[in-house]
C-alpha cells in the first residue's frame, strides 16, 4: 500500500482530481474524433477455428501443390492484415510458394516489405498465386525458381534477390524436404543425401552468400520443427536435420550478435501443408493429422505468420538465438 492511500483526501485534492479526470476525458474525446479506434475483432476459440481430422485420403508427387490439397491450407490470403511493421524491408523467403513460406511472404508484403520467393520449378502454379497477391499490395514481388541442393544456384539466388530488391535485410531459410519411412532400412543413401542437402547444406550456402549483404538490424529466420527435440520414429533423417537447424540458430545467433544481425527459428508442430501430403506423412498419419495435439487439429500456415513477422521486425530486437514454437499444445521449441 502506498503512503498516500492512508491519508484522507482533502476537498481541494478531490476537486483537483476530478478536474484532472475531466481534462483526461476531454483529451480522449479529442483523440477519438481524430482517429477512429479499430472495430472490435471477435474472440475466436482456437479449437474450432480451422479444419479438424479426419481428413480425406490424398497424395501428391513431391513437392506437392497447396492448390491441390483438400481442404486448401489457409496462408492468410483473405485474412492477414498488416500494419507497416516491415515497411522498407527487403526479404528473401525459400519455399515461399506454399506453407509457412507463403504465409510469411503474404504477411511480409502486407507489412510493407518487398519479397523475393524461391521454390522448385514444379511449384510454379502455387508461386504464381503468391506473386499475384503480393503485387496487389504494391510491393516488389520477385520469383526465383531453382533447386537449393546446388551450391552455385544458392549463390545465384542471393545475387538475384539483392539485384532485384536493391539489397537484402531479411532471409527466411524455410525450404525443407521431409519423407516418412517406417524403418531406417527403407532410407537409401540417395534419399538421406537429398534430405541433408536440402535441409542442412542449402541454409549453410544461402546464409554464407547472404551475409556480406546484411547490415546491422538485418535478420535471419530458419524454419525448424518440434521434431528437433521430440522426433517421431518415422522421421529418422528429417528430424536430425531439424536438430541441426535449431542448433545453428543458437550458434549463429551468438556469432552474429556483434554484427547486429539477429538469427532466430520457428518450430512448428503439425501444419497442413503440401510437404505432408507428398510423402512427409504416411496416409494413416495424414487422415488423423493433428489429432495428437491438445487442440486436436493441425495448424494452418497463417497461424505462424505473425511469428515470422515478429522475428523479422524491429519489434523483436532483443531476440536472437531463439526458437519460437507453435504446435497446438505439444512440442518443446
Ligand atoms: P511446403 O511444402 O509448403 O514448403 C516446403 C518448400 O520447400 C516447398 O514449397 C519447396 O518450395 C521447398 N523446397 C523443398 N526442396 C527444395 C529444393 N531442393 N529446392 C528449392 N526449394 C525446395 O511445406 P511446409 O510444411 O510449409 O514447410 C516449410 C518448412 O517448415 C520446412 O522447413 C519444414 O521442414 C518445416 N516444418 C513443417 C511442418 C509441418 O507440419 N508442415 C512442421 C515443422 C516444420
Ligand atoms: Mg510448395
Amino acid at each position: 500500500m502506498g503512503s498516500n492511500d492512508q491519508i484522507p483526501l482533502s476537498r481541494r485534492q478531490i476537486v483537483g482530481g476530478v478536474g484532472t479526470g475531466l481534462a483526461v476525458a476531454a483529451t480522449r474525446s479529442a483523440q477519438a474524433s481524430e482517429a477512429t479506434p479499430p472495430a472490435a475483432r471477435p474472440l475466436v476459440d482456437p479449437i474450432g477455428q480451422y479444419p479438424k481430422p479426419p481428413f480425406a485420403k490424398q497424395s501428391q508427387p513431391w513437392p506437392g501443390l497447396a492448390g491441390r490439397m483438400e481442404p486448401k491450407p489457409d496462408h492468410g490470403e483473405t485474412s492477414y492484415r498488416g500494419s507497416g511493421r516491415l515497411a522498407g524491408r527487403r526479404a528473401l523467403i525459400t519455399g515461399g510458394d506454399s506453407g509457412m513460406g507463403r504465409a510469411a511472404a503474404i504477411a511480409f508484403a502486407r507489412e510493407g516489405a518487398d519479397v523475393a520467393i524461391n521454390y522448385l520449378p514444379d511449384e510454379e502454379p502455387d508461386a504464381a498465386e503468391v506473386m499475384a497477391l503480393n503485387r496487389k499490395e504494391g510491393r516488389i514481388a520477385l520469383a526465383i525458381p531453382g533447386d537449393l541442393r546446388d551450391e552455385a544456384f544458392c549463390q545465384d539466388l542471393i545475387a538475384q534477390a539483392v539485384r532485384g530488391l536493391g539489397g537484402l535485410d531479411i532471409v527466411v531459410s524455410n525450404a525443407g524436404r521431409q519423407q516418412a519411412h517406417a524403418s531406417i532400412l527403407d532410407i537409401s543413401t540417395e534419399q538421406f543425401d537429398w534430405t541433408m542437402k536440402t535441409n542442412i547444406y542449402a541454409p549453410f550456402w544461402i546464409i554464407k552468400a547472404a551475409l556480406p549483404h546484411l547490415k546491422p538490424g538485418s535478420t535471419i529466420i530458419a524454419s525448424t520443427s518440434e521434431q528437433a527435440t521430440d522426433p517421431t520414429p518415422d522421421l529418422y533423417d528429417y528430424a536430425q536435420t531439424k536438430a541441426a537447424t535449431t542448433n545453428f540458430v543458437r550458434s549463429l545467433g551468438k556469432q552474429l550478435a556483434q554484427k547486429g544481425i539477429r538469427v532466430n527459428g520457428v518450430a512448428p508442430g503439425p501444419i497442413w501443408t503440401p510437404l505432408q501430403v507428398s510423402g512427409g506423412a504416411s496416409m494413416e498419419k495424414l487422415e488423423k493429422f493433428g489429432a495428437q495435439t491438445p487442440f486436436g487439429r493441425p495448424g494452418q500456415p497463417v497461424e505462424l505468420a505473425g511469428i515470422y513477422v515478429q522475428l523479422a521486425s524491429a519489434e523483436g530486437s532483443y531476440a536472437t538465438g531463439q526458437v519460437y514454437g507453435s504446435a497446438g499444445g505439444n512440442g518443446l521449441p
